[in-house]
């Protein structure tokens, strides 16, 4: 503290004094608080003074380092809670548009599924999905029409408890062997029963309806199951049958009249003296005659075999022998065609238990396709051999052959092949037809090879035994 009665020397010290803090003041009133109290080396009156303010300036300064390092931790934090908060706000952005995309996604997916609702439904098939275990899934109205039952009768149940499978000779098809089961298992799409041979379904409200089957496994997102597509072919096979009858009535009707006609033919032949021109008209008149009663016969075989009602007798058939029997039979229409007939004969004899009767319908087409489409100067063969536990019969010609592009309608009714038609404009394309449908009845399986220009090779295998069968009717020979 000053002390009273200081000497003007005193006086202009603490003045001097006073006046180097100045500086100090100047600066801390624009918030400087840098500049130190200058050291003194003599102790006074204002020494304490001058220590507090040191004191205080350094306080001050620390204050403020600390409050700028305060600062600079919230600036920062700043910094950091404005990343955090903009990438929040990017994920809820993100967000917001998965969502969009999602609610897209489902929209399109929902109408997708209105769509193919609406195709499922316009279809006139029946279609019936099942999942692995066979449960029914969906079911459009054609296929509760054709089962006669409703949406409670058939969804979520077995597929076996809502209907059964026969096959064309209306045998139950066990669960194991169900067309769905066996494209689950498979992995293949099996397509069963058509016109002429048709499958049957039997609901628990209904009487057996023809059908034709498809069954296509479906294999996606690891689901597996299987949709069945039903085309009810009543209508069809009913016709069919109406068209079989007439063919059945007029073949028999025409038959008696021919009879008569070739008779009475042959018999004018024989016992009348005619001029040329009248031998030549009868000669026409008889083979016209012939022609008639071959295509009635082989009208009435077709229509026949396609009711499903031919007998099979079983007995002991010598396959080379039969053969060679029928060879021989055909040797003098080879000779006319000038065509070389050769019949290979097995080692040893080639026995089977089967119908004879039918096989050698089977042998009768193919040996007379071959000839009749063989030129003069070729070469027709056939052989009866047992390959391993194979009996096969084989017929090759030199003559015109099949063109790649007619072979998969080869074994269709009335189907000829345009190349065919000039070297036998009597064809009816109802031999190999029928041919087929007799090696099917026999448990057996008929193909061919052939190169147009070159020749055709024709094989038919047959089991080594099969059981008769019950039935009203034969074939016409
Ligand atoms: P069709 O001989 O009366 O025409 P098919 O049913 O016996 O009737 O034969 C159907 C068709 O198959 C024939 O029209 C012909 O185009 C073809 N075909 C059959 N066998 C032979 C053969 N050996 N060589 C060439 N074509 C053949």
């Amino acid at each position: 503290m000053p002390q009273a009665n200081h000497t003007p020397k005193d006086v202009e010290r603490i003045v001097k004094r006073l006046e180097s803090l100045r500086p100090i003041f100047a600066r801390a009133a624009i918030g400087d608080y840098s500049a130190d109290v200058p050291p003194y080396e003599t102790e006074d009156e204002l020494t304490e003074f001058a220590v507090g303010l040191q004191i205080m300036l350094e306080v001050i300064r620390e204050k403020i380092a600390k409050h700028e390092e305060l600062q600079k931790t919230l600036e920062e934090k700043i910094v950091e809670y404005a990343d955090t908060q903009r990438a929040l706000l990017n994920v809820m952005e993100d967000e917001k548009q998965t969502r969009a995309q999602l609610e897209l996604v489902r929209q399109r997916e929902a109408e997708e599924k209105k769509k193919l609702e609406i195709l499922v439904e316009s279809v006139g098939e029946g279609i019936i999905a099942v999942d692995e275990k066979l449960q029914v899934v969906m079911v459009n109205s054609a296929a509760y029409a054709i089962l006669k039952a409703t949406e409670k009768d058939i969804i979520g149940k077995q597929i076996c408890e809502v209907m059964q499978v026969m096959d064309s000779d209306k045998k139950v098809i066990p669960e194991n062997e169900y067309p769905c089961t066996l494209s689950i298992q498979l992995k293949k799409r099996l397509v069963l029963g058509n016109l002429e041979s048709p499958y049957y379904l039997k609901s628990l409200y209904h009487d057996p309806v023809p059908v034709s089957l498809t069954s296509t496994p479906l294999l996606s997102n690891g689901t597996r199951g299987a949709v069945i597509v039903i085309r009810d072919i009543s209508e069809e096979v009913a016709h069919s049958r109406t068209r079989s009858e007439f063919i059945t009535v007029a073949s028999h009707q025409l038959k008696s009249p021919m009879t008569i006609i070739r008779w009475i033919s042959e018999w004018l032949t024989e016992n009348e003296t005619l001029s040329e021109e009248g031998k030549k008209l009868l000669n026409d008149l008889h083979s016209a005659s012939l022609r008639l009663t071959s295509l009635t016969d082989t009208l009435l075989n077709v229509s026949r075999l396609e009711e499903g009602m031919v007998r099979v007798d079983v007995t002991s058939v010598d396959v080379g022998k039969l053969v060679s029997e029928y060879c021989n039979l055909l040797s003098s229409y080879a000779k006319e065609k000038e065509v070389t007939l050769q019949c290979v004969s097995p080692s040893t004899p080639v026995k089977i238990k089967s119908d004879a009767a039918l096989i050698t319908v089977i042998v009768q087409v193919l040996l007379t396709n071959a000839l009749d489409y063989t030129l003069a100067g070729g070469t027709v063969s056939i052989a009866a051999a047992r390959d391993e536990s194979r009996t096969v019969i084989k017929v090759w010609d030199s003559g015109i052959g099949i063109p790649q592009q007619e072979q998969h309608h080869i074994f269709t009714k009335f189907y000829r092949a345009p190349n065919a038609v000039p070297y036998k404009v009597e064809g009816t394309g109802l031999g190999l037809y029928t041919a087929k449908k007799i090696t099917d009845l026999l448990g057996g399986k008929l193909w061919f090879e052939s190169q147009e220009g070159k020749g055709s090779m024709f094989f038919v295998e047959l089991p080594e035994k099969i059981k008769a069968r019950e039935g009203t009717k034969q074939l016409v020979f």
